[in-house]
């Protein structure tokens, strides 16, 4: 029987777990495709967390997922991928964040995750540097773990290559060619073509470069993530401290190498033009010093309730990057209704690590014809229809999607 033949566009993250799901199925012959290397996209900047614990179920079940996975993965690999368990912290400081984490609570529940509340006492045991005056408890998920998302991407994709998979890296492709509505071949920027029988859009940020010629536009803009990694300070920042999320202050953390980690949801974060983005992302300025200065300062205040020592404790550096974010808050994962066989797995939400194990399986079920394991039409890429993606609404929609996430990354 003659395989099918299905070319991943952007072998990020997501794209490097289609390859790896679809590879499972000998009838497929898969073609994981980027204009650079595996993983160099977002997966280069991100901070890694993998916290199981959503407020949404659907999400926490995308996360399950990628555990499973990585399980599996270090099993085919024959050794772990240095992934570190451990665990992590909701801290609740106000009647707020306390409503918030015991819904998340919930959630987790549905999941059977291993959880204990504890005291600021026993928080402040844990995380030398965090003054507990404002903590009233805390949700401790101890089997949560981080796992660099490079590593990652690049694991599903040698997997997938193990299993007959063709990575093929620094060629770019200009456009997908359909021809009566039907995904007909790819043709790369030096005009070479692959004809292929299915294409799954996984390009990131740049995903609409590609489906926007085809009268699809994914509801989704690139947004700018930032995170801060303090100076090092082993008495403050022990190995194995859990990471954290804040919510009354907008901040999440992770031990970085005897220090500590940050990341600030901006009240604005900022949404680009995806057609002003260059290919590669090397040197682009996603901020000013003066503006990260300005963040770190006016929106930091919050988090140095629970950090008196930032300051003289000092910042090695920061970290900026995209993530695709939707105007509905909702993951952009499914086909396209007008065009056969051409799939869709972007719109990251800013976990694209933790949520990748299962874009991929179900990216997998979609295009062998099982019903995927998740409901995913809130996920329709086409659901927008016909609208105007460059709009200052829509951008702050997108955005709003960033500043607004209370629960984990
Ligand atoms: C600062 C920061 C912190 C983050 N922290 C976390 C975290 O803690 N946990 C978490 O889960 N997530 C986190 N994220 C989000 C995570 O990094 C992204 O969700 C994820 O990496 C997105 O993966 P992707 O595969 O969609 O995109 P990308 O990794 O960008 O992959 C897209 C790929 O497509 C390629 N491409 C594009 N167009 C073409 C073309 N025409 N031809 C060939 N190739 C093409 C690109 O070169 C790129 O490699 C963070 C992100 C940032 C920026």
């Amino acid at each position: 029987m003659k395989k099918k033949k299905i070319a991943i566009i952007g072998a990020g993250i997501l794209g490097s777990s289609c390859a790896y799901y679809l590879s499972k199925n000998s009838d497929f012959e898969v073609f994981l495709i980027d204009r650079y290397s595996v993983g160099s996209g977002a997966a280069s900047w991100a901070a890694s967390l993998l916290t199981q614990v959503r407020k949404d179920p659907a999400t926490m079940a995308l996360v399950q997922e990628t555990y499973r996975t990585i399980e599996q993965l270090s099993k085919e690999l024959g050794n772990p991928l240095g992934e570190r368990r451990i665990g992590s912290l909701q801290v609740v400081s106000s009647d707020t964040s306390y409503a918030s984490i015991k819904a998340l609570e919930n959630v987790g529940n549905e999941f059977k995750l291993n959880k204990q509340w504890i005291s600021p006492n026993t928080v402040k045991q844990k995380l030398p540097w965090m003054d507990t005056s404002k903590v009233k408890d805390s949700l401790f998920y101890p089997d949560d773990m981080f796992l660099d998302a490079h590593v990652l991407a690049y694991a599903y994709a040698q997997v997938a290559k193990q299993r007959g998979a063709t990575i093929i890296q620094y060629k770019d492709v200009k456009e997908v060619e359909v021809k009566d509505n039907k995904v007909k071949q790819i043709i790369f920027e030096n005009d070479e073509r692959l004809v292929v029988d299915v294409v799954v859009d996984a390009a990131g940020a740049w995903s609409n470069i590609l489906s926007i010629p085809h009268g699809i536009q994914l509801p989704y803009s690139p947004v700018r993530s930032l995170y801060w990694i303090t100076k090092t300070d082993e008495r403050l920042f022990p190995a194995n401290q859990p990471m954290t999320v804040i919510p009354d202050a907008m901040v999440y953390t992770k031990p970085e190498t005897g220090a500590l980690l940050f990341g600030i949801r901006d009240k604005a974060s900022k949404a680009f033009d995806p057609r002003e983005l260059p290919k590669d992302l090397n040197g682009f300025e996603y901020i000013s010093a003066e503006e990260q200065q300005n963040i770190l300062l006016d929106e930091g205040k919050l988090f140095m309730e629970f950090f008196s020592e930032l300051e003289e404790t000092g910042i090695a550096h920061y970290e900026a990057g995209f993530s695709t974010y939707t105007a509905d808050s909702k993951f952009i994962l499914g086909k396209s209704e007008r065009i056969n066989d051409f799939y869709f797995a972007t719109g990251c939400e800013g976990t694209g690590v933790a949520i990748s194990g299962g874009f991929g399986r179900i990216i997998a079920e979609l295009i062998s014809g099982k019903t995927p394991f998740l409901n995913i039409e809130a996920y329709h890429p086409e659901r927008f229809g016909s609208f105007n993606l460059y709009t200052t609404d829509f951008l702050q929609k997108c955005s709003d999607s960033r500043s607004n996430k209370r629960d984990g990354v």
